[in-house]
């Protein structure tokens, strides 16, 4: 008998992030084809992809300009080693981020995908630090909550328990830092105004550790795998005074909140602070191809600059570094932001977008927050409103209201009970319209009036 694709898939298939057993209740929607925020399946059904594909998709599917992009690079150059050699895709690229990228990262290091860059990252701070006097500094600093991707360095430095509790026994170990938590402020204070009183929890351990960390590794402005959590820029002004002084580099991980996602180029931009090394990612490529980049200081890259008899070279690479075909659509994804003056236009639909969710779902008994930065717009639904108590997380609900919108083709993919949209930049109004409708009413038929 001849099997479905569907049936095929799960004869071969691990899929990542997931409980195959539940794939017996929801199988695998294999995609046909995509174009712009749209999903269409083998039967034909259409989805709006508010998530953007793992928060990777920046401009659309199958955009047509990184498109031609790409096949012009195919059919001349595909990959090529990087050690010594170099093309220029990437070189084109490095000039470009180089003017936009937050001030004082000016060389580029590439790598194949967000964790990768994060280990890399890890590595060079590490390593500068040997070489520079300290040997003493090889430790670690990380917020609770932390997501910096799934490879064990990465792993040991994230602080999201489903995905590193179980795995401790193999991973580093890393100086905790309780993580903003704005929602639920210990100190009642509110995020537009407040001067980050939680940041006492990074000043005691600096003080305390200071002298055996190489850097603390940290997402800009937002936690997103933790639940889309904000927090203050004055946060961030802090700890880049804190690094500074206590000879701390700051690792910025933009993998996920780079590329106008928040409403500015970077995050960190939000805070007008300049990491040591930031972690680019996901948007780089517009959500084509897996790479990455791990951007550094001169004076990082001075430190690995000798003879090399000296032993200071960073012997670290990954067999697709600067991929051509990557770069190609990397390059092609900065020229429609300038051409298309992305980021302004984003502005004003993030606007649209956030009184549409909070006209729609503000009143519902279950919506504790509904908390925004640029499109990504969160809603975190609480068993109780008034003592913001979160459900027993047993019944998924998050997860059945996902299984919902999908029937009314929505991607609302949840975190936990946080229900969220980051759709890419390109989003429309009507569509925003029919997934805000679509959202607010598979939480009703979930959860009820
Ligand atoms: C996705 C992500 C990573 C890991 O990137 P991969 O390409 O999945 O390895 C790291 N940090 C953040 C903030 C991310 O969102």
């Amino acid at each position: 008998m001849k099997l479905t694709l569907t049936e095929k898939d799960l004869k071969y298939i691990w899929h990542p992030c997931s409980q195959m057993k539940d794939y017996e209740e929801l199988p695998p929607i294999v995609v046909d084809h995509a174009k712009g925020v749209y999903l269409y399946d083998t039967d034909g059904n259409r989805y709006i992809d508010v998530i953007s594909s793992w928060w990777c998709n920046l401009l659309g599917h199958c955009n047509e300009r990184i498109n031609n992009a790409v096949k012009a690079q195919l059919d001349k150059l595909e990959h090529v080693i990087f050690a010594n050699f170099s093309h220029s895709p990437a070189i084109d690229l490095c000039e470009k981020l180089s003017k936009i990228v937050p001030e004082g990262l000016s060389k580029f290091f590439f790598t194949d995908n967000g964790s990768t860059a994060i280990e890399a990252a890890m590595k060079m701070s590490f390593q500068y630090h040997y070489q520079t006097g300290n040997p003493q500094k090889k430790k670690f600093m990380a917020l609770s909550d932390a997501y910096h991707g799934e490879t064990l360095g990465a792993l040991s430095v994230g602080g999201v328990d489903l995905y590193s509790e179980l795995y401790k026994p193999i991973l580093l170990d890393v100086i905790r830092i309780e993580s903003p938590d704005c929602y639920r402020c210990p100190y009642q204070n509110q995020r537009e105004t407040c001067q980050a009183d939680c940041f006492e929890h990074a000043e005691k351990a600096f003080a305390r550790h200071a002298d055996e960390t190489c850097a603390i590794l940290i997402e800009p402005i937002l936690q997103m795998a933790a639940g889309m959590k904000i927090y203050s820029p004055v946060y961030l002004k802090k700890l880049r005074e804190f690094c500074t002084r206590y000879n701390v580099h700051l690792i910025a991980d933009e993998i996920a909140t780079g590329y106008g996602r928040t409403g500015k180029m970077f995050a960190c931009d939000h805070a007008g602070i300049s990491p040591d090394i930031i972690c680019l990612s996901k948007g780089l490529t517009g959500g084509y191809m897996p790479m990455a980049i791990a951007a550094v200081t001169n004076q990082i890259y001075d430190a690995f600059y000798a003879d090399y008899s000296e032993g200071k070279a960073f012997m670290h690479s990954h067999t697709y570094c600067g991929n051509p075909l990557a770069c190609a659509a990397a390059l092609e994804v900065l020229n429609i932001f300038e051409d298309e003056n992305m980021i302004d236009k984003a502005k004003g639909k993030a606007v649209y977008f956030n009184e549409l969710i909070k006209q729609a779902l503000s009143d519902s008994r279950w919506v504790g927050d509904i908390r925004q930065t640029g499109l990504i717009n969160a809603i975190e639904l609480v068993e109780n409103k008034a003592d913001k108590k979160p459900f027993d997380s047993r019944h998924r609900y998050g997860y059945q209201i996902y299984k919902k919108a999908l029937k009314k083709g929505v991607v609302l993919r949840p975190l936990g009970d946080v229900l969220y949209f980051n759709p890419p930049l390109i989003i429309e109004k009507d569509d925003m319209d029919f997934a805000v409708r679509v959202c607010a009413e598979s939480i009703e038929e979930v959860l009820g009036k």
